[in-house]
């Protein structure tokens, strides 16, 4: 596995782990990945394409944000999160320099 896929992540606020499980994903119509935002904790079928894992991993943050962030469950559709995962995904990995520009203008402050 590789050494570089994160372990724990903060959203919002709060840690999460990141936790492989080998196998999540028998059959093969269940998730990837699934969050247990009570747990704290997001479990990830880990022999899957690196590139695959990325995007199931950025879909269940936007999860978790949404769910801490909406009173209602399902506040918004899994089409929808599945749009806004992408099109954040997209964005971070196109422009790796935001991310720099981000923290670097924290920094200063
Ligand atoms: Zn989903």
């Amino acid at each position: 596995m590789p050494e570089y896929r994160p372990k724990r992540l903060r959203v919002l606020g709060q840690y999460y782990s990141i936790i492989p499980v080998p196998g999540l994903s028998d059959p093969p119509e269940q998730a990837l990945a699934t969050v247990e935002c009570s747990e704290r904790r997001i479990k990830y079928e880990p022999n899957l394409d690196e590139e695959v894992l990325k995007e199931a991993l950025f879909h269940e943050i936007i999860h978790i944000g949404e769910r801490m962030l909406s009173l209602e469950e399902d506040y918004i559709t899994e089409d929808q999160v599945m749009k806004i995962a992408g099109i954040v995904f997209s964005i971070l990995r196109d422009n790796p320099t935001l991310t720099t520009w981000i923290l670097k203008e924290e920094e200063e402050e």
